[in-house]
């Protein structure tokens, strides 16, 4: 079985070719992607992609635990698989993410937690997130 089709198994999804293609580009991209990068990879694949079909598709992934928002400073949301320990409603992603102001690609620095903080009294944090942007290892070459 593919591993695309074991995360589907595993979580309890029902097995389309859509779900499978969009898995599919997380497992082989070592970046964070878009919407819209998906959507640009999958026509390659599929005759017609719908949007609103992937849109759902990122939403039950994100929901699932399979893959979670890279928080990058910038206005396109994206997204990346999860290290082991997300579940349903349960992200432990807290580690940092770096932009690259060069190459626009966005990384998970999973060796980086975001630091603890602590709220202003008052305050409650439901979430921290650590953001770098800068130039990346590719664009130093
Ligand atoms: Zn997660
Ligand atoms: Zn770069
Ligand atoms: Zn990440």
């Amino acid at each position: 079985m593919s591993k695309a089709l074991e995360i589907l198994a595993d979580n309890g999804l029902r097995k389309t070719v859509m779900r499978q293609g969009i898995l599919e580009i997380f497992l082989d991209s070592d970046i964070a992607v878009s919407q819209q990068h998906i959507e640009t990879s999958l026509v390659n694949q599929f005759e017609r992609v719908d949007r609103i079909t992937v849109y759902r598709t990122l939403k039950t992934f994100e929901q699932k635990g399979i893959i979670h928002k890279a928080i990058d400073g910038t206005q396109t949301p994206k997204f990346a698989l999860c290290v082991d320990g997300c579940t349903e409603h349960a992200h432990h992603d807290t580690h940092a993410h770096f932009h690259c102001d060069d190459c626009g690609k966005t990384y998970c620095i999973d060796e980086l937690e975001a630091p603890k903080v602590k709220a202003p009294s008052g305050f409650k944090v439901n979430s921290t997130h650590l953001v770098m942007n800068g130039v990346c290892d590719s664009c130093r070459d």
